[in-house]
C-alpha cells in the first residue's frame, strides 16, 4: 500500500494497530468462528467489548465515580439536541459560548427547548479566537463550551472557571490531553476524529444527572434509559464501539493521555514553528488559541495555495485542504498521526518556499 498521511478532519486516521485488529474481528471474532459483525450483541463476548470500552474510558481520563459511561448513536449533532431536551426546562436558562460553527449550531438547538444566553462570541470575527470575558449566570443549568474549534483550529487551552456544572462538546480533542471531569456534568464526543470510527458518540454523565428530565422524552433520547441498560437499550453500532475500544487500547499502549498531550505538543509546535517562520505561510487565529488537533493556515500569495496542495498531494498528503469557511489549509493531526507526518508535511512547505520564492 502506498504511504499516505490522513490530514483529514473527520472520519480521519487511526492507528494502524486498531485497523488490524478491526479487520480480523471482521473475519472473525475471538475464535467463535463468526465475524464480529454477525454475533449477537447479547453474547457474552460482545457484552465484553462494551464494558471494556466503558472500563478503558474510565481509566484514560480517570472518570471519577458518579459518572457514567454511554455509547450512543446520532453523532455529537444529536448531542446538540440531548443535552438540553434532558436537562433544560422550557422556563430555564443554559449558557452557551459561542466559538465556532459546531457551538452555534448547539445552541440552535438549545433554543428549542429553554432559554439560552450565549455568554459570548467570536462569530462576528469568524471564529478566529476564543471569547475570554464574560461571566456565566449563577443559575443556569450548565455551561456548554466546545474545547476544540475544528474547523477554525481553536482550542480551550484552559477549561473556563464557571458558577455551574460545565458540558463539553470535545469531539475533536478527547484523550488528547488530560482532562478534569470533575468539573463536568456532561462531556460528549463523535468517535470519528480521535477515538474510533463514525457510528458511535461517548457520553460521559453525572449520575445524578440522569433521570431529571425535564420533559416527556422518547426513550432512544433519554439518558437514563441508556443509562439503565449499560448502552444496550437497543442494538449498539457493535463495529463502531469495538473501534472505539481497540483505538483507546492503542492511546494507553503508547502512555495514556499524558503522553498523547506530549505527543500533540511536539507536533504542534513543529508545524507552527514552520507556519511562523516560513515567510509563504501564516496562520489564521489568536496564536495563544491555537488547536493542537486542527491547525489551520494560508498562504501570503493566495492564488499560489492550489499549487501547494497539488505539491502536498503528490507528496503523499492527503486532507489538507481548508474548510470553505476559513479557506487555505487545515492539517488534522489528531492522536494518531506521528511526528514523522508532520515532519513530512513541514518539508513540502519548506521546498515549496524555496522554488516560489
Ligand atoms: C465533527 C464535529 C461535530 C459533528 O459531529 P457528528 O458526529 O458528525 O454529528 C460536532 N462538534 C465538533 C467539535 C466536531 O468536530
Amino acid at each position: 500500500m502506498k504511504k499516505v498521511y490522513n490530514f483529514s478532519a473527520g472520519p480521519a486516521i487511526l492507528p494502524r494497530e486498531a485497523m488490524e485488529a478491526g479487520s480480523r474481528a471482521c473475519l472473525e471474532f475471538q475464535g467463535m468462528g463468526m465475524s464480529l459483525l454477525e454475533i449477537s450483541h447479547r453474547s457474552k463476548e460482545y457484552e465484553a467489548v462494551v464494558a471494556d470500552a466503558c472500563a478503558i474510558v474510565k481509566e484514560l481520563l480517570g472518570v471519577p465515580d458518579g459518572y457514567k459511561v454511554l455509547f450512543l448513536q446520532g453523532g455529537a449533532s444529536l448531542q446538540f439536541a440531548m443535552v438540553p431536551m434532558n436537562l433544560l426546562g422550557e422556563n430555564e436558562t443554559a449558557a452557551y459560548l459561542n466559538s465556532g460553527v459546531w457551538a452555534d449550531k448547539a445552541i440552535k438547538e438549545a433554543k428549542l427547548f429553554g432559554s439560552v444566553n450565549v455568554v459570548a462570541s467570536s462569530k462576528d470575527a469568524n471564529y478566529t479566537f476564543i471569547p475570554k470575558d464574560y461571566a456565566v449566570p449563577a443559575d443556569a443549568q450548565y455551561f456548554h463550551v466546545t474545547s476544540n474549534n475544528t474547523i477554525y483550529g481553536t482550542q480551550l487551552q484552559r477549561f473556563p472557571e464557571s458558577p455551574v456544572p460545565l458540558v463539553s462538546d470535545m469531539s475533536s480533542d478527547i484523550f488528547s490531553r488530560p482532562v478534569d471531569v470533575s468539573k463536568f456534568g456532561l462531556i460528549y464526543a463523535g468517535a470519528q476524529k480521535n477515538m474510533g470510527i463514525a457510528g458511535t458518540t461517548l457520553v460521559i454523565i453525572r449520575e445524578d444527572w440522569l433521570g431529571k428530565n425535564k420533559r416527556k422524552l422518547p426513550s432512544m433520547l433519554d439518558y437514563k434509559v441508556h443509562a439503565d441498560n449499560d448502552s444496550m437499550y437497543n442494538t449498539p453500532p457493535a463495529f463502531a464501539i469495538y473501534m472505539a475500544l481497540e483505538t483507546l487500547k492503542w492511546v494507553k499502549a503508547q502512555g495514556g493521555v499524558q503522553a498523547m498531550q506530549k505527543r500533540n505538543e511536539e507536533k504542534a509546535a513543529l508545524l507552527y514553528g514552520e507556519i511562523d517562520r516560513n515567510p509563504s505561510f501564516k496562520g489564521t487565529c489568536a496564536v495563544e488559541d491555537r488547536s493542537r488537533m486542527n491547525i489551520t493556515f494560508v498562504m501570503n500569495k493566495p492564488e499560489l495555495e492550489g499549487a501547494f496542495l497539488k505539491e502536498a498531494e503528490a507528496a503523499g498528503l492527503s486532507g489538507l485542504k481548508g474548510h470553505r469557511s476559513v479557506g487555505g489549509f487545515r492539517a488534522s493531526v489528531y492522536n494518531a498521526m506521528g511526528l514523522d507526518g508532520v515532519q513530512a508535511l513541514v518539508d513540502v512547505m519548506r521546498n515549496f518556499d524555496q522554488k516560489n520564492s
